[in-house]
């Protein structure tokens, strides 16, 4: 096997590369301003300044309060504190939580485990053909035993946007707390709290090229919350547990980058999106997955009937090219996506999806040379298909 061409990344959903600056920003805080943020002499004040200027720096990008910003492990550490610690809190109030058939892995199986071993209603909330949640339904669902609910900001997969502060509207008004998992949004939406109108917030340093490993939860002041760890002090008693000190600044850092340059940065990109897309919907037999417009500014996601996500997959990675079927936690099962079935997606369709997702280091070439192999690819496998053959003949 030859070389490839080309290196092109393509899976910014999946993760990104830590931005130098954040790498030099990070640096001191492991082997040289090392200490504890509890100790009281100057290596521990040292480190407690740190984590403060970065909840600073988080919570002025949120438009809250310092005291609103709780640093966790990850995003998945987030989503899972805001929804169990949510519900456990409210327990005496009821036992109903609404959320959307689109999550993250990290909010749906969050619920299926409340609903199979703690008892409470789960409501799933059905999605138009493009992934989008309808208020009115919203609207309906809430009942007087409602006590969380909780929505996806940008979908991981077709990269589709919900109306948050739209339903956080319809949730304040019947005084329910109301989440948002703003994984994938932070880094290029707007995530200020008061403009969305939310209760609570994720988000995870990964997907905004900070480092793995390390998540905050806006939890907004008066939020009644049962911490899901418990032990010290930290994060005010709602996180106990030492705090990872440089990673809690390199997720700082990187937020302050990503939105020191937002409107440039979400310009550039979504060019390129808009590229792509108009040069892999040339394909036969291929569709656009997720909202036309209301989309995140880095993300194409498609189906192409007759042929295997996977495969695609394979032969992009043979030529340099790296992507995605869907998010990284489900593109290793055979099951297909939970949110293009939502979407009305039959299941054989949905196995053909292919995620390409742009980021701060893609050029225009970058772009042209997955345009330049793709169709060739495609080709290739529909010549290998006895579905794509059989309509063929049919034809
Ligand atoms: N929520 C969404 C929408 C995501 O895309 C992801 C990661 O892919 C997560 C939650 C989980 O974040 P983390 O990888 O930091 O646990």
């Amino acid at each position: 096997m030859g070389v490839p061409a080309r290196s092109v990344y393509l899976d910014h959903a999946a993760t990104t590369a830590v931005h130098p600056k954040v790498v030099e920003a990070m640096l001191p805080y492991f082997s040289e301003k090392y200490g504890n943020p509890s100790s009281l002499y100057g290596l521990g004040r040292e480190a407690r300044k740190a984590i403060d200027e970065s909840r600073e720096k988080v919570a002025e990008i949120l438009g809250a309060r310092r005291d609103e910003v709780i640093f966790t492990g990850c995003g998945t550490e987030s989503d899972n504190l805001a929804i169990r610690g949510v519900a456990f809190a409210n327990k005496s109030r009821g036992n109903h939580i609404i959320t959307s058939s689109v999550e993250h892995h990290a909010v749906s199986h969050t619920m299926a485990q409340l609903n199979k071993y703690f008892g409470y209603e789960v409501t799933y909330l059905p999605v138009d053909r493009y992934g989008v949640v309808n208020p009115d339904d919203l609207a309906r669902a809430i009942t007087d035993r409602t006590v969380l609910i909780t929505i996806i900001y940008a979908n991981n997969e077709v990269g589709t946007i919900e109306p948050i502060a739209e339903m956080s509207k319809i949730a304040r008004a019947r005084r329910i707390p109301f989440h948002t998992d703003a994984v994938q949004a932070a880094g290029s939406l707007d995530i200020n709290v008061d403009h969305l109108g939310v209760d609570l917030l994720s988000l995870s340093a990964h997907k905004f090229y900070g480092p793995k490993g390390v998540g905050v939860l806006y939890a907004r002041k008066g939020s009644a919350f049962l911490p899901m760890q418990t032990g010290g002090s930290q994060e005010r008693n709602r996180r106990a547990g030492t705090e990872n000190v440089p990673y809690i600044v390199g997720l700082a850092t990187a937020l302050t980058l990503a939105y020191g340059h937002l409107e440039d940065n979400n310009r550039r990109i979504s060019q390129l999106r808009d590229r792509l897309i108009d040069g892999v919907l040339k394909i036969p037999y291929s569709q656009l997955t997720g909202h036309p417009t209301q989309r995140l500014p880095n993300s194409a996601s498609f189906t192409f009937q007759f042929i295997e996500g996977e495969s695609i997959l394979l032969n992009l990675d043979l030529l340099g090219i790296s992507a995605s079927s869907g998010s990284a936690c489900t593109s290793a099962s055979l099951e297909p996506s939970h949110v293009l079935v939502a979407m009305g997606i039959p299941v054989e369709i949905a196995h053909s999806s292919l995620r390409l997702t742009l980021g701060r280091e893609n050029t225009q070439e970058d772009v042209d040379y997955v345009l330049g192999v793709l169709p060739g690819i495609i080709e290739k496998l529909r010549a290998m298909s006895p579905l794509y053959n059989t309509r063929l003949a049919q034809a």
